[in-house]
């Protein structure tokens, strides 16, 4: 199961970049740890929201457009909540 797989790891990354509470490469600052820590957060953020989607049946399922998200799109980003048309639309500024 891919999303539980991310999640873990996510999980994982930021336990582990909390209890270092220093930076997990020492070329890299504290910010690249902040900005990692951020992140994992987001990632987790979407990643525990793609699997409640699941419980409920909803997921894979465009939030805006209510379209089946194509399954290859999946494959690349288990935690996406559009279709890659509204995904577009969405991020284009
Ligand atoms: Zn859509």
């Amino acid at each position: 199961m891919v999303l539980e797989e991310q999640y873990a790891r996510h999980h994982t990354q930021l336990a582990l970049l909390a209890r270092q509470g220093t930076r997990p490469d020492p070329t890299a600052g504290a910010d690249t740890a902040a900005a990692l820590t951020a992140a994992s957060r987001r990632a987790l953020d979407d990643l525990a929201r793609a699997l409640r989607h699941l419980d409920q049946g909803r997921y894979g399922t465009c939030q805006r457009c209510r379209t089946d998200i194509p399954i290859e799109f999946l494959a690349h980003r288990p935690a996406a909540r559009f279709c890659p048309r509204c995904d577009a639309a969405s991020t284009r500024r």
